[in-house]
């Protein structure tokens, strides 16, 4: 597959940029939209429309009773927290291989984050990694669908519902990805969103909670909104809760970039598996594992590289790659969540460290022996940046430049 013969070199290209308009598809009816919003005068969602239409067609979309927008991916992770009311010192099981914003969340709301280990091809949690660190004080779970490839939910779930424990799915990374034929965020009580400049769709900042369950629904809604009963006959703040709404502005962008989110999702897959065919022959890199009857719909593309293959491994693949302008991820978020100076040190509120002051110790004990496939993982990983805005030469420009740059290491400084 080839595009060019040995001895030419590929013409330069620069690559869409999810940071600016090449990599979105934000236009003309984002524009209408926010005129729409601003001629109309309500910014505020509960007065206007967009915010509710939003959350009415995001529902829809998921085949789920109840969405509410919110501020952000961050945002809806609290929310989803906090509607599952967890006592202060209850556990939170998550994975230290994720955004902090499905993290510290947890910290906010009093919990203690239990950190399970992630496979280290997929570097996602597994039921086998999250049983090893459940204890009688989880109150729930955190999955994070990482890089757009899902968690094995029927796994996940089936350890959950045994126990009576809560499962929260964050699927920021993951619009419309599947497990065995089933949406991703239908399979836990609550899934979150974002809507973040680098997402499938944004507003910039912006987040979705889904959930099926009434009385969650309710708490949902409640929690975005101060805790203020609106609508009730003797409305009043019925407990601890903040101002979480997304503006109508943001709704305006969010209804129209609905409508091109299910040709975003399938222009990513179309251009990551022309890629993962490009690639595939390649000796010492591993393409994405895609368990069976699931959908990975690719935030990242992500690779595994073999060092004892590829000498440097990703680090140095990395830096081949960015001499052709392909701005790759070594290590991904570089180190485990729990190796980051908030959880390590357990910077909290003041000088108390609470809520970690009423935690076991074996829930707040980070060895590295415990988390083999967290670092493991990050050693090989290679994130490489996707966008629906590619073309085929864009495909054919990065596989060229890996294979190029592969064979060039293997054969080591002439
Ligand atoms: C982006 C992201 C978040 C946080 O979303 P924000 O909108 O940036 O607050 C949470 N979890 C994961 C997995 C993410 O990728």
């Amino acid at each position: 597959m080839a595009v060019v013969a040995p001895g030419q070199t590929l013409r330069r290209l620069t690559l869409p940029s999810d940071q600016d308009a090449s990599g979105r598809t934000l236009g003309a009816e984002e524009i209408a939209a926010l005129r729409e919003a601003i001629e109309s005068g309500t910014l505020t969602s509960t007065k206007g429309r967009f915010v509710r239409t939003l959350e009415e067609r995001f529902a829809r979309l998921m085949g789920l009773q109840h969405a509410y927008a919110c501020a952000s991916g961050t945002g809806a992770i609290h929310l989803a927290v906090a509607a599952i009311d967890p006592n202060p010192g209850d556990e939170i099981v998550t994975s230290p291989i994720t955004d902090m914003g499905a993290i510290t969340p947890i910290l906010y709301q009093g919990a203690i984050p239990v950190f399970a280990d992630v496979d280290p091809d997929t570097l996602n949690v597994t039921p086998e990694t999250i049983e090893r660190v459940l204890s009688p004080r989880t109150k729930a779970i955190v999955v994070t669908h990482l890089f757009g490839n899902a968690c094995d939910m029927t796994g996940i779930m089936a350890l959950a519902n045994a126990r009576g424990i809560a499962v929260i799915e964050d699927c920021a990374q993951a619009f419309e990805a599947e497990h065995a034929g089933r949406k991703v965020g239908t399979f836990g009580s609550i899934g979150c969103f974002s809507l973040q400049q680098g997402k499938h769709i944004t507003t910039g900042e912006g987040g979705l909670v889904v959930t099926d369950d009434a009385e969650l629904g309710r708490r949902l809604f409640l929690l975005v909104n101060k805790a203020w009963g609106y609508g009730d006959a003797k409305p009043d703040h019925y407990f601890i809760a903040l101002n979480y709404r997304m503006t109508e502005l943001q709704g305006a962008v969010a209804v129209a970039q609905m409508d091109k989110l299910d040709e975003v999702v399938r222009r990513r897959v179309a251009l990551a598996d022309d890629f993962t065919r490009r690639i595939a022959d390649i000796a010492g890199l591993r393409t994405p594992r895609i368990g069976p009857g699931d959908e990975h719909t690719y935030w990242k593309y992500a690779l595994n590289v073999d060092e004892s293959v590829i000498p440097g491994g990703a680090v140095a693949l990395a830096k081949e790659l960015a001499g052709y302008g392909i701005a790759s991820a070594p290590r991904y978020i570089q180190k485990p969540a729990f190796d980051c100076a908030v959880i390590r040190d357990q910077r909290t509120f003041g000088s108390s460290s609470w809520p970690f002051t009423l935690a076991r110790p074996e829930a707040v004990a980070y060895g590295h022996d415990r988390y083999p496939g967290a670092y493991s993982g990050l050693e090989r990983v290679l994130v490489l940046p996707w966008n629906d805005r590619y073309e085929d030469e864009h495909v054919a420009y990065i596989a060229e430049h890996l294979r190029s740059a592969v064979s060039a290491m293997r054969e080591g400084p002439c």
